[in-house]
């Protein structure tokens, strides 16, 4: 891709803005950054010298004329300044596809509704242990465009991609791809379950012959789209045995391929916890195995690797009560798989901004297996409807109020568990900010219980 002389546009300065920019301007591209907040903050300080800036308004981009328009994945698709550049002959793409183009590496790309983090570092662990040079990035934290070692090592690239970044890809092409579910989520922005499995789908579209496709037999959003795939299936379940792919069979992960099998381990044994963990045990062994890593050091990877913080994590058991965090849980299908397995009396801690979800099928869930519920946040209203009549929901008042009544819920031998199925903005900074609150929260009630025991 020949940048020298070209004029590139980069719009939102998140972390995906700064290193398309810098990694634009150090290829020969002259480069403005357009970001409509006033107050764009660190991320605009990471800028090199000699790439433009406007802030505030995107005035100056509406108006000049640009080769190539590189978008950060919380720019809306159909926002009045990308669709004016794609009227206007632009070519509009996303960062994912940016580093994909400039450099020619072999990709493992993981994309899915929910496990895409845990699955992707996991990956990242498996390659690491085996030995083969990789880079983890992507929607994960750290934008592809901005590691150098991908500009200068022939490094495998363990990448986690969301939708969001999949709408601006025309030539994405990865060695290997994985869809882990598809469940409901981000509808209000991209409006209908087909419009967001076809965004999905655009990780595999490109892929032929000897490139592998990774889904999960298990999930009906996923399996169904193994007749579209047009290379190597190498699929995964808990629950069926499989030919080729990645199985539970008497609690052994097995991977078979070629009519050879290993043997992983007992699944008990892992470090992750929980039905959502397991599904992203086996995606990882087998994303990991098709991109080369030996079966040895999957397995000693896997074992070792512990559960990514404020994603169904164990945070203290207080007077026979345990709470876990599960903050990232922020849709229905999360949360669904977040009750799966739990067992005693259980309290969830629910709600925040909603994303436009059905939350039927989880209040369903909730009523038949007697799941006691605290509602928190601004879809407070909408959940506490859905539950008319249902006893017992209470309502908090702030994350101390959600423990205490979540214990009260719950008693000893239960577990509180905060996965809100809904986003965290109403409330606080982001999801993390939402998990430190719960444990502040919970660590202050095992003071006072503390304290009300030496009394
Ligand atoms: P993502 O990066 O896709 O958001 P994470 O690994 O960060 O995924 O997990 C986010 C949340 O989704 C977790 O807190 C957990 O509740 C849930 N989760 C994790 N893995 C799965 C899975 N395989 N299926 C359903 N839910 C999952």
């Amino acid at each position: 891709m020949e940048l020298r002389g070209k004029k590139a546009l980069v719009v939102g300065l998140g972390r995906t803005g700064a290193p398309s920019a810098n990694r634009l301007a150090s290829l020969g591209a002259s480069v403005l950054v357009t970001d409509n907040n006033n107050n764009p903050g660190e991320a605009a300080k990471k800028l090199a010298p000699g790439v433009a800036i406007e802030t505030g308004s995107h005035d100056r981009a509406m108006a000049e004329k640009f080769d190539l328009v590189v978008v950060s994945p919380g720019v809306p698709w159909e926002s009045p300044l990308l669709v004016a550049k794609r009227n206007a002959g632009s070519e509009v793409i996303s960062e994912i596809e940016l580093a994909f183009r400039l450099v020619e590496r072999p990709w493992l790309a993981i994309t899915g509704t929910n496990g895409k983090s845990t699955t992707t570092a996991l990956v990242g662990a498996m390659m690491a242990e085996s030995g083969v040079d990789s880079v983890v990035c992507g929607n994960i934290g750290n934008a592809a465009v901005g590691e150098d070692a991908i500009f200068e090592r022939p490094v495998k690239v363990v990448a986690e991609i969301s939708s969001f970044q999949l709408e601006g890809v025309t030539t994405f092409k990865p060695r290997v791809s994985a869809i882990l579910n598809i469940t409901p989520d981000h509808l209000d922005r991209h409006k209908t379950m087909e419009e967001y499995t076809r965004l999905k789908c655009r990780i595999f579209e490109l892929q032929r012959g000897d490139d592998v496709c990774v889904l999960n037999m298990d999930d009906e959003g996923a399996s169904k789209l193994a007749g579209r795939v047009k290379c190597r299936l190498f699929p995964f379940s808990t629950s069926e045995k499989l030919r080729e792919g990645v199985f539970v069979n008497d609690g052994v992960i097995l991977i078979s391929h070629a009519s050879e099998i290993w043997k992983m381990g007992e699944a008990k044994d892992m470090r992750l916890k929980g039905r959502a963990n397991l599904e992203n045990a086996l995606a990882a062994c087998a994303i990991a195995f098709s991109g080369g890593a030996d079966t040895g050091a999957i397995s000693r990877a896997l074992f070792k690797f512990e559960a990514l913080e404020h994603r169904v994590e164990p945070v203290a058991t207080i007077a026979g009560v345990r709470f876990i965090n599960d903050s990232k849980g922020t849709n229905v299908g999360s949360t669904l798989k977040a009750l799966d397995g739990l067992e005693g009396r259980v309290a969830l801690i629910l709600g925040g901004r909603d994303k436009d979800q059905d939350f039927t099928p989880l209040a369903e869930m909730i009523k038949r297996s007697g799941v006691a519920v605290v509602l928190i946040g601004e879809s407070s209203e909408k959940l506490g409807r859905l539950f008319g009549g249902y006893e017992p929901v209470a309502r908090a008042n702030g994350m101390d109020d959600a423990v205490a009544k979540g214990a009260e819920l719950a008693g000893a031998g239960g577990t509180v568990l905060l996965s809100p199925a809904c986003a965290s903005f109403d409330m606080f900074r982001d999801y993390r900010d939402r998990g430190e609150k719960f444990r502040e929260s919970v660590l202050k009630t095992q003071k006072s219980a503390m304290a009300g025991k030496g009394a």
